[in-house]
């Protein structure tokens, strides 16, 4: 009987790509996925380290699958991602019903590790961050028959003072654009038409005399692709060139995820993210005047150390002047190691304080996205039909500028291309019915 297992996923879609990867890697060496982790024989949590809070989730959700292995004798449980190569064998002392603890570069060696594990009664740490894994001739195991995620770089060459990301996963290592192109082109040969760019900083590609213009130019025209995205880019990287291809190319999705963290110059520089509010708004003017339907998304941090009322206040009229279509929104967290935990404790934001910001700033978020949404309502969109919804009998499907619409209709149109007239919002999402068959 072939050995089973079980991999739960939390954080970012690099993550959610690394987990079809894990499963992949898995599947090809004769293990069978089960539907719950009780009847797995291995047990692998990938994780997140950016935020305190998801580091503590984890934590509680490993102790509770504890529970499984009490009851299961022999099952493995194994930490993975970026936790675990922060963490490495304090993971294990902390925890000592984890059995392995495994980093993104080790994912290939996972069939050897887990044997290891069985072998020795737990104890198996594999944390190195290697310059030579390329992760070329990995089978991923892909949850959707509608879209793929394609990581095209791993690792980091910023260094962002508050973030962990260039210490889990290691300097930029960019993959060969023919592996990419020729990834792209299976894919679309068993009918994906959808495919999304991964890299920590995705649009600082670069292989040769590739850059990351040319291999979304590449993508999009390659036969079957009907819409590319790329997430998420650093501004830094947002070039003229890499506009005026989204603006081109029919394929390339006119959205975009561009992250700001803060409205503030002086916070920008504690955060060392090389650019100021005025170069990243004229980034967002140049996205504009190009593709004046583009539909933007950020990500903002408040409560950095230093930030006082002023700078808070900037990120808000920041935000009010971009009207950005969705934004995620974090109260800043400390991560050990990290620059930003070495400064001056007076610059500390109280938690009640960046509490209350992050209300401010929420609200903010959706009462624009709400504003932006609902003068949709009664327009039709072109949508591609991605899955079974969550509730009642309902289709999900997206437009190109990433918003969700609940649709009904049967389970045969996933995969579909269809126009849909948008007949409600919830603020967030929107519901519609088709307008064609
Ligand atoms: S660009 Fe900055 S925030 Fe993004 S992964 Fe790199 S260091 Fe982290």
């Amino acid at each position: 009987m072939s050995k089973t297992y079980w991999v739960e996923t939390y954080g970012c879609q690099m993550n959610l790509s690394d987990s079809e990867l894990m499963e992949g890697v898995l599947a090809s060496s004769g293990y069978a996925q089960v539907s719950a982790p009780e009847d797995a024989d291995v047990i692998l949590v990938n994780t997140c380290a950016i935020r305190e809070h998801a580091e503590q989730r984890v934590l509680g959700r490993v102790a509770e699958l504890n529970r499984v292995k009490r009851e299961r004798p022999g099952t493995l449980i194994g930490v993975c991602g970026c936790m675990a190569q922060r963490l490495g064998t304090q993971l294990i002392e902390r925890a000592e019903h984890v059995d392995m603890v495994i980093g993104p570069d080790a994912y290939r060696s996972l069939p050897q590790l887990i044997d290891q594990a069985a072998r020795d009664g737990g104890g198996v740490v594999d944390v190195e961050l290697k310059d030579s894994e390329n992760y070329e001739g990995l089978e991923l195991r892909r949850k959707s028959q509608v879209s793929a995620w394609i990581p095209i770089q791993r690792g980091c060459d910023y260094r962002c003072t508050f973030c962990i990301v260039p210490f889990t996963r290691g300097p930029e290592k960019n993959r060969e654009p023919d592996a990419v192109l020729r990834e792209i082109e299976e894919q679309a040969a068993e009918g994906i038409t959808e495919f999304t760019l991964l890299g920590q900083t995705v649009n600082s590609y670069r292989y040769g005399d590739w850059d990351f213009p040319r291999l979304l130019r590449a993508v999009a025209r390659l036969p079957g692709v009907r819409r590319v995205r790329f997430t998420s880019p650093h501004p830094n990287d947002l070039t003229r060139g890499l506009v005026e291809v989204m603006a081109e190319e029919d394929a390339v999705c006119p959205q975009l995820h561009l992250p700001v963290q803060s409205g503030s110059d002086r916070v920008l520089k504690r955060m060392a993210r090389r650019y100021t509010r005025a170069e990243y708004m004229a980034k967002v003017g140049m996205l504009r005047d190009a593709i004046p339907h583009i539909a933007l998304g950020t990500d903002i941090i408040v409560g950095f150390p230093g930030e006082d009322e002023t700078d808070f206040e900037a990120t808000l009229d920041l935000v009010r002047s971009v009207r950005y279509d969705d934004a995620f929104t974090f109260r800043y967290s400390a991560r050990e190691g990290t620059p930003s935990t070495r400064m001056d404790q007076d610059w500390v934001v109280p938690d009640h304080v960046a509490q209350g910001r992050l209300e401010r700033l929420i609200a903010l978020v959706r009462e624009i996205a709400a504003e932006k949404n609902l003068a949709e309502v009664g327009k039709v969109a072109g949508v591609l039909v991605e899955k079974r919804a969550r509730r009642g009998d309902l289709l999900q499907a997206r437009t190109d500028t990433y918003k969700v619409v609940l649709i009904p209709g049967p389970e045969d149109w996933i995969g579909r291309y269809m126009r849909v007239a948008l007949t409600g919002t919830s603020g967030a999402t929107f519901t519609g019915f088709p307008v064609e068959p």
